[in-house]
């Protein structure tokens, strides 16, 4: 599954979820994105694998790609690095939560696919396969991702789920920051 697939269809579901308890925010987004992505460092070729490589070379060296990153194991193991790093440097289990979710709906939504992943790896490598599945890169897939783009949508437009003010992202300060900017700027080029 694309990464742009696998966001969207992972937003559709976290919104609701946000919405509901009260930390619909950017960073909450961002950390939910993180998780969606991160299973496919596994791959130097995936939007992550790229921005990561050697790690994600090392990683596609030792376990595979769709390997151990995509099983309960790895499921696990970054529940525990997000954790340990999340505790120490943000200090917010919201926001870990949300990468744990992430990486879960990434994992769920990969076992839609053709191939399918091993979830209980390394102990069995069966994988789980659904009646119905998409194949990787498919118009099937491009039509999910239409649809969740469109969940997406209604969501934030015909619902009252809105955006709260972020803790850590203050729009505020952004806007004046970039009225100051274009101040600056306007004031050299427009003499
Ligand atoms: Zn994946």
């Amino acid at each position: 599954m694309k990464h742009t697939t696998h966001l969207l269809i992972s937003t559709a579901v976290a919104i609701p979820i946000m919405a509901n308890t009260g930390t619909l925010t950017v960073t909450s987004m961002l950390a939910l994105s993180l998780g969606a992505l991160a299973p496919d460092i596994d791959e130097p070729e995936s939007y992550i694998g790229r921005r990561t490589r050697g790690v994600s070379d090392l990683i596609k060296l030792l376990f595979g790609h769709r390997g151990l990153t995509h099983t309960l194991v790895g499921l696990f193991f970054g529940m525990f690095l997000a954790l340990l790093l999340g505790t120490y440097f943000i200090k917010d289990h919201t926001l870990i939560y949300y990468f744990i979710l992430g990486y879960f709906l990434h994992l769920l939504e990969d076992s839609f696919s053709k191939s399918s992943i091993m979830w209980l790896y390394p102990f069995t490598e069966k994988t789980i396969h659904f009646p119905f599945y998409y194949v990787t890169g498919s118009f099937t897939e491009a039509i999910i991702g239409f649809v969740a783009m469109g969940i997406v949508y209604l969501q934030l437009t015909k619902t009252d789920y809105a955006f709260i003010s972020d803790p850590y992202i203050n729009f505020n300060n952004l806007t004046q920051l970039f009225d100051v900017l274009f101040n600056r700027l306007s004031r050299i080029f427009i003499r």
